[in-house]
């Protein structure tokens, strides 16, 4: 096992040391590096914040976490979790010199249990994974972040994660009966049942989800799965302003139709796409999108619901409306929604995305006051995302992480969480708050509730040893 360069106090080195030697016997070599490439790899996420890993475990059996957990609260050595690192608030990056623990290895799904209902997974399961195997046993788990194909279950759970499906099926805590856990003490507990209700005491498997690490690592999960639906369709439909996409999306919404997706896209997205690749699809006069999807019984169903959709957006002139039922040409209508995030790489390489969420009738008037905002802006916003469960995600692109440009936008950004707050909204619709946007947590937190949650922090993990640096302000 190669020990890591000695770069920290004294004291710290003391602990670092006493916390190898004990490793050492309870984990194998090959678990452990403390490689300079791999130190690197492994201080950054998805939100190119960067820290400083002072060495990488990834064990290989639940044994292997559990033990270097409990020698992590031992020694007093901050224990940084991270799945994929797709996360986009920095809530995987070590802020101090500490482990990085990578949960990837442990990958099984240990149980489909299609009398129940569930599946029983172990963290590092790819999201994506669970669902095509849930599908070979006709069942299905709905939460689908847009990284589905490569962000863990681990990962999925202490972000609370969203998606594509929110709007029918809800998130990934509404899918979490119960989790097995580890806590800095090294003590095991499961929490949470696999029966569908449980009031006994308080919900504590729940209150773990959207933890974002700093409460307990997460070495086994039990999820509820529901029936496939057996049809799908899905309807793009493109208009000449966002108004008019956001104003059918709100109408679609106040009527008791239920699509399992509504995705909105901007001008500014559009604009990205369009240079990014050729799709025939997308209509050179389109300035705004909105893609439909709904799902039921059988497609007859689901071509009543979708005619219901088309003529709520007919009514605000759309330029097109085209719907597609086969699978080949619903992906081709979602090839311009998952487009966009790639797309807008071509504005820049370093970006500041935020997910604000709002009560899904207020969409349109947070894009109005959007708009108010970034008024004296050269550089409009991409905005895109979810809308249908009211998460929009606004996107600055600039050039690398010193561009003089993001002082100024940092105080849109600023402002913008703020209208969302006053919509009655939230900073963080499904990204978490990690290192980027804990300076504006008092923008939508209470002081009481700050009060509470560092209590609850406090009693999870009292000397501070899980993910610090991370949901609090400095
Ligand atoms: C292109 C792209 C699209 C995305 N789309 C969406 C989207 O639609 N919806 C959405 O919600 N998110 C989205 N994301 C964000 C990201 O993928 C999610 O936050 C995802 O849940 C992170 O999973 P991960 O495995 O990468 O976790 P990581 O980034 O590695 O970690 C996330 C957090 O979980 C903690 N953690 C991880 N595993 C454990 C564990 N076993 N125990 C305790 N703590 C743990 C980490 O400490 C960290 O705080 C997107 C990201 C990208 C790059």
């Amino acid at each position: 096992m190669e020990q890591p360069a000695n770069h920290a106090s004294a004291e710290f080195a003391e602990r670092m040391r006493a916390f190898y030697d004990e490793l050492k016997a309870a984990v194998s070599p090959e678990s452990v590096s403390a490689t300079a490439a791999d130190r690197l790899v492994y201080s950054f996420d998805g939100s190119k914040q960067q820290g400083q890993a002072e060495v990488v475990v990834t064990p290989v059996s639940q044994d292997e976490a559990i033990s270097t957990v409990g020698l992590a609260g031992k020694h007093r050595i901050p224990l940084y979790p991270r799945g994929a690192g797709s996360g986009l608030t920095g809530g995987a990056v070590p802020t101090e010199r500490g482990i990085v623990l990578n949960l990837t290895r442990l990958n099984r799904i240990v149980e489909i249990d299609t009398g129940n209902l569930t599946a029983t997974v172990e963290p590092g399961v790819i999201c994506g994974d669970l669902d095509r195997k849930a599908a070979k046993h006709g069942l299905f788990y709905p939460p689908s972040p847009g990284s589905a194909d490569y962000s863990t279950l681990g990962g999925n759970i202490m972000e609370n994660a969203g998606g594509m499906r929110a709007y029918k099926y809800g998130v990934t805590r509404d899918y979490v009966l119960a989790q097995k856990c580890v806590l800095p003490t090294g003590e095991v507990f499961t929490t949470g049942s696999h029966a569908v209700k449980n009031v006994t005491g308080y919900d504590i498997a729940r209150l773990l989800v959207g933890s974002e690490g700093t409460l307990a690592v997460m070495l086994e999960a039990t999820l509820r799965l529901i029936p496939q639906p057996p049809a799908i369709g899905t309807v793009l439909a493109l208009f000449g302003a966002d108004e008019d996409a956001l104003a059918a999306a709100q109408d679609i919404v106040s009527q008791p139709l239920m699509p399992r997706a509504m995705e909105f896209m901007n001008d500014a997205a559009l604009a990205c796409v369009r240079n990014y690749r050729d799709l025939p699809q997308l209509k050179p006069e389109a300035n705004a999108a909105l893609l439909v999807e709904a799902d039921g019984p059988s497609l007859d169903d689901v071509r009543e619901q979708l005619a219901k959709m088309m003529d709520v957006c007919r009514a605000h002139s759309p330029l097109s409306v085209e719907t597609a039922f086969d699978e080949a040409e619903r992906a081709a209508l979602w090839d311009v929604r998952d487009s966009v995030s790639p797309a807008a790489y071509q504005l820049g390489d370093y970006k500041i995305s935020e997910d604000i969420s709002v009560p899904r009738s207020k969409c349109l008037e947070f894009v109005r006051g959007l708009k108010e905002i970034v008024k004296g802006y050269p550089d409009p916003p991409v905005v895109y995302g979810h809308n249908g469960d009211g998460t929009l995600h606004v996107t600055f692109m600039f050039d690398g992480q010193d561009d003089p440009r993001i002082p100024a936008v940092e105080k849109l950004v600023e402002e913008m969480f703020r209208l969302a707050v006053s919509l009655k909204g939230s900073l963080s619709a499904e990204h978490g708050i990690g290192l980027t946007k804990r300076k504006y947590l008092g923008i939508e937190l209470s002081p009481v509730e700050i009060r509470l949650m560092k209590a609850l922090k406090r009693a999870f993990d009292p000397d501070g040893v899980l993910n610090p640096g991370k949901i609090f302000p400095a």
